[in-house]
Order: structure tokens, then sequence, then C-alpha cells
């Protein structure tokens, strides 16, 4: 069996980590978004310049994921997907886009989210050529815009597999995962609810109805129903649903008792449930609240932001051979569930069976100093490496 580890030189990982780093590709949704260009035109270089095809997908103008084509022996591909696009600068203590290596770790926006995923799925499939291993499957190697704001590259290659103009037998979605398997992880949605009262001057309190305080019963209720039905809702992996009350707004002086507030809520959903019927469910129970005589009236508005939850079924062929790359190479990494989201649901969604597995530590993505350890890097491609030699959906 090959040691994919001696094939994956780190020196080369780092040279290619530090390159993306220094092209900026800030969202546009963020302040200085640059977009995601001049690493797609990178990565376009450098997939043919190991002779690979190059497949590009518009997405917006602008803005394209790029996927490199590294044929198999048989039918059937294997999906690596990252994405291109990092969070805004903003407060970084380190130069964001030098790139620079101090005891072992590269420093730099998007060095670990997801830059080094990148980088570690373009070393690997870079190895494979260059040693002139076929893998089973063919690779495709996406390289994809947009995942920090609302996903509109995936969103264009989900569409493009369910269409069937593509067709995967599982992918890898590259996010810092600190080389665990991530097979399951919550969804969210997020909507506001408006609470209604009746201004008057608050010198005179009982003459009208405080908004604000309709909605601190709102959600005090909501509290009482958190405790009472998440936890029955607990899945075994991720957990239990959660909801948080993230925003708040109402009131227009400070002697006027206000006749609006709303209330911004980012439900988290587990595998297991579709996010617009909890959604509907709480605009019910919500709406139940109000009685034709009582104090409180509210709206519950249409949702404006839906992400699916996901999961994979544990003893899918693509779990197992995925637990046996990394057991081999990072024998500390874990099958695991994640609160957070990924691309992955939108691919599982679209039919392929997605682990979110990468190099990094997800507490080190979007921060003041984010770096990335370059030997956990070059652990990633190895395992990307053996993933892609050995994965055969029947699992034979
Ligand atoms: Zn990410």
């Amino acid at each position: 069996m090959n040691d994919y580890l001696a094939l994956v030189s780190k020196q080369r990982l780092a040279d290619v980590l530090r390159e993306l780093v220094r092209i900026p590709s800030v969202n546009p949704a963020f302040s200085g978004g640059q977009g995601e260009a001049g690493v797609a035109d990178y990565v376009k270089r450098h997939l043919r310049a190991l002779g690979l095809d190059v497949i590009v997908l518009p997405v917006e103008p602008g803005r394209e994921n790029v996927i490199g084509v590294l044929p198999g022996a048989g039918n059937g591909n294997l999906l690596l997907e990252a994405h291109m696009d990092t969070v805004q600068t903003d407060g970084m203590t380190v130069p964001p886009f030098a790139g620079e290596v101090r005891n072992g770790r590269l420093y730099g926006r998007g060095a670990c989210d997801t830059k080094a995923s990148l980088a570690a799925m373009l070393i690997a499939v870079e190895a494979m050529k260059t040693n002139g291993l076929v893998p089973p499957l063919g690779i495709h190697l996406a390289a994809v815009v947009d995942e920090e704001a609302t996903y509109k590259g995936v969103t264009v290659l989900a569409d493009a597999v369910a269409k069937g103009r593509f067709v995967y037998e599982g992918a890898i979605v590259g996010e810092p995962t600190q080389l665990h398997v991530i097979m399951a992880h919550k969804g969210c949605v997020r909507f506001h609810i408006d609470v209604f009262g009746v201004a008057c001057h608050s010198s005179h309190p009982s003459g009208g109805i405080n908004a604000i305080e309709q909605a601190c019963e709102v959600v005090a209720f909501l509290q009482r129903h958190a405790a009472d039905v998440y936890p029955r809702l607990a899945h075994p992996i991720v957990g239990s649903p959660t909801h948080s009350v993230t925003m708040i707004e109402g009131g227009v002086a400070p002697n006027t008792v206000p006749d609006l507030c709303r209330i911004t809520i980012d439900r988290r959903t587990v595998p297991g449930e579709e996010a617009i019927a909890v959604w509907q469910s709480m605009k019910r129970l919500l709406e139940g609240l109000q009685d034709a005589d009582g104090p409180l009236k509210l709206a519950v508005h249409e949702p404006f932001l839906i992400d699916h939850s996901m999961e994979v079924q544990p003893e899918s062929a693509l779990v197992r051979h995925m637990r046996s790359a990394v057991g081999r190479y990072a024998p500390h990494g874990r099958i695991m569930g994640a609160p957070y989201g990924s691309d992955a649901s939108k691919l599982v969604r679209a039919g392929v069976p997605s682990l979110v597995f990468g190099p990094g530590n997800l507490a080190q993505a979007h921060t003041r100093d984010e770096w990335v350890d370059l030997d956990e890097a070059t652990t990633a491609a190895a395992i990307i490496m053996e993933l892609a030699m050995q994965f055969r959906p029947s699992g034979s």
C-alpha cells in the first residue's frame, strides 16, 4: 500500500497555500470584498499546468466556480469541493495577505478557512497526477465562490448535479475540522417577528400597549418552548435544536411607549427537521399566543434565510473509506457532527453523500490572527489522496 504522506511535499503545499493567501478573495458581501476571481485564475492555471481539463461554471458576473477533472479508471466521480472566498480583514493583527510562516504555521486571512483545504486538494491531485496514480473514480476538484455569504457557488454546482450534468458518488467539502470528519450538521432558519403595541406618552403608560414588553413575553415563551420541546428532538450526533434571539429593535423616543418591536430568531435545525416546517410550526405557536381581548399582537415573517441540515449514513461506503483514510494518517480523527452549516448540505440535498473535512481549527477561522498548521494541512492532503485512491461507492 502506498504511503501517500511520502508523496505529498509539505514545502510544495506551503508554497501553494502562501500563493492562495496572497491573492485577496474577500467575499464581496463584506467590506472591501474583491471577490474570488484572482483565486479562480490561480486554480485554473494550477490545474491546466498539470494537464487537467478545466470546467468553468459561471455563477454571476466576475464570479465562477472552477472544476478540474482528473480521470479515473472507471465510471463515476468523487468530488473535492472547497470555497475560495474569505471573510473581511477588519481588525486583523497579522498581515492578512502575506502568508507569513512562523513556527510551522501559515498566517493570513483564509489560511485556515478554507484555503488550506483547497491547497491540500490541489496538492493531492497534483501528487496523483505527477506520480501517475490513476484513482478508481474520476476526481472533480471544485473551487467555488460565495460560501461565506449566500452559498451561490455550491448552489450552482448542486443545480448542475440535480440536472444530471455531473454525477458524484461522494464528496469531501473542505472546511477546518482539525482532520475530524463531519458526517452530520445542523441547519438554520432565520426570521423576524414583529410585535405590535399602541404608542402613548410614557408618563401615562397604561394608555398604550408597550411593544417591547410584549416582545419580552414572546422571548420568555420561546425559552420555555425550547426547554420543553428541543430535548425531545435531539439527534444522536448533532444534539438538540437550539434557537437564539439574535437581534431586537424597538422604540422611537425615550418618552414614548413603543408601538413596534422586532425580534430576529436564529433557529438551528437538526437532521430530520425541515426548516420550513419548523418555521411554520413556530409561526402557528406564536400566533396562537394572541387572543382577541389580550394585548399581544404579532406577525411572524417568512424566513429570510434557510440553510438545511444534513447527514450521511454512518455505514455508507464514503464514511467507511474516510474513516480508514483518517485512521491511517490522523488517528485522533473522529467521525462526528457539527452545530454549524457548510456547503455539504446543498450537495447532500442534490443526492451526493458529502462529508466535511479539512485541516485547521474552526476556532482560528475568521480571527484576527488566522493561521493553519502546515503539518496538519500536509496530512490532510495525504488523507484526501488515500480516499481518492481507495474510494469505490460499492465499498468493494
Ligand atoms: Zn469556510
